[in-house]
């Protein structure tokens, strides 16, 4: 029973550098969050030892009574969250969740919709060298050009030409709401299945600060480490008894073995959380957070550098740059606010002319600064901080951006009560 600055000193220094790095600097990465400590403290620990493959009550492994109580809890607590009467919260990731979604409702070689890749769409929507794009025959949609909005017109006229048994609603880098009853107006039309992820969104919708598609979608999924800040891990919802059946043994024996029911016990308490007032306020500033930088982004200074935000602003807890007019791509704005400590990722913008490895676009959230507590006035300090980094010359000075991020970090402590490991 060593400790682990004992038994594995650089496994205990390499968490330990993570957490100084997570702390020093602002995560905005939009996939990201900070989950709570009990979320951690369930993830760490001994349910990680449990075999359970099955259901709750319906297990093919003995000693599952306190893991039975644990997922039940998860799987009652997320249908109270979205108003949905069926849960399946094994999936060990969003990639799994939609996997399982399509392994249930398809056959290999049906047609499938999706965001493309490059509008902002996920892997797990049909790219070419993901299952979903081997398996499955992919229709791509996209967003306009003038205002890089999905055209529901385009969905619609694709979907009447092709007969897809399934299309996807769903996006990793789009910073706008979808229509969800136009989604399934035209799933109906042409007798398709309506998937929604909501991966990204999620936790808008647990707040109620976004609309829920669970009302309209035959099965949504979702991971729940992103906005909903729980443990990495995935979770499908349905309100149709005949699918839930097909998504649970879609999932066990389908896609995976042995739930894992210590993140299922961290997903239990994300949950809660999730349904408590104080996340909803966090999910507030989230929104509010994201417009400011959005706004920042959009003022002359920035404009005159070539540098736009991608649909004009935004509705959830992220910006798109555009950088397509800008001297700088994606790859350098990146590094230039990783030099700063802040950290984001670069993205492809729609119909963005640099290869997917240098990008004309960094996606910017908001998530983790918000769960770190920060409100309007440091959101503003932080868009200005970005807006000053990326307008600056390629030979400026830029301490005093990286003291101003320094500033912020320490005056919004995260994690305060963890001591180091090793
Ligand atoms: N779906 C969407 C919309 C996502 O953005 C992501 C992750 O980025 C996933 C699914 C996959 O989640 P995971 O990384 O947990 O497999």
């Amino acid at each position: 029973d060593a400790d682990i600055s004992q038994l594995d000193p650089e496994i205990a220094a390499s968490i330990d550098a993570e957490l100084v790095r997570q702390r020093g600097g602002l995560e905005m990465i939009a996939s990201e969050n900070h989950t709570a400590y009990a979320v951690m403290q369930a993830q760490g620990s001994m349910l990680t030892n449990k075999y359970a493959e099955g259901y709750p009550g319906k297990r093919y492994y003995g000693g599952c009574e306190n893991v039975d109580v644990i997922e039940q809890l998860a799987i009652d607590r997320v249908k109270a969250l979205f108003g949905a009467e069926f849960a399946n919260v094994q999936p060990h990731s969003g990639a799994q969740a939609n996997a399982s979604v399509m392994h249930a409702l398809l056959k290999p070689g049906d047609t499938i919709m999706g965001l493309t890749l490059a509008h902002g769409g996920h892997l797990t929507h049909g790219m070419r060298i993901n299952f979903s794009g081997r398996l499955y025959n992919v229709i791509p949609y996209q967003v306009r050009e003038d205002d890089h909005r999905i055209d529901m017109a385009e969905v619609e006229r694709l979907a009447k030409e092709h007969r897809p048994q399934l299309i996807v609603a769903g996006w990793s880098a789009y910073a706008r709401q979808l229509d969800f009853a136009e989604f399934r107006r035209i799933a109906d039309e042409v007798g398709a299945y309506l998937m929604v992820d909501m991966a990204h969104f999620a936790g808008l919708v647990a707040a109620g600060l976004h609309p829920s598609p669970v009302p309209h979608a035959h099965v949504t999924s979702s991971t729940t480490h992103k906005t909903l800040a729980g443990p990495r891990g995935g979770i499908i919802l349905t309100n149709d008894p005949d699918i839930a059946k097909k998504i649970n043994s879609a999932v066990f024996p389908g896609q995976q073995g042995g739930p894992l029911e210590h993140v299922i016990a961290g997903k239990a308490i994300a949950f809660k959380i999730a349904a408590s007032e104080e996340f909803r306020e966090r999910m507030e500033r989230v929104l509010a957070g994201a417009k400011i930088i959005a706004e920042r982004l959009t003022q002359d200074d920035v404009k005159a550098k070539g540098i736009g935000v991608v649909s004009g602003g935004t509705d959830v807890h992220l910006v798109l740059v555009d950088l397509r007019d800008a001297d700088l791509d994606g790859q350098q704005a990146e590094d230039r606010l990783a030099a700063i400590e802040i950290t984001v990722n670069r993205n492809a913008v729609p119909f963005d002319p640099r290869p997917p490895m240098v990008t004309s676009g960094l996606r910017i959230g908001t998530p983790a600064l918000a769960t770190r507590g920060f409100g309007e006035a440091a959101f503003r300090e932080v868009a200005d901080v970005i807006a000053e980094a990326l307008i600056a010359g390629p030979d400026e000075d830029l301490s005093p951006l990286k003291a101003r991020v320094e500033a912020l970090a320490a005056a919004h402590p995260l994690y305060p009560g963890i001591a180091n490991l090793a």
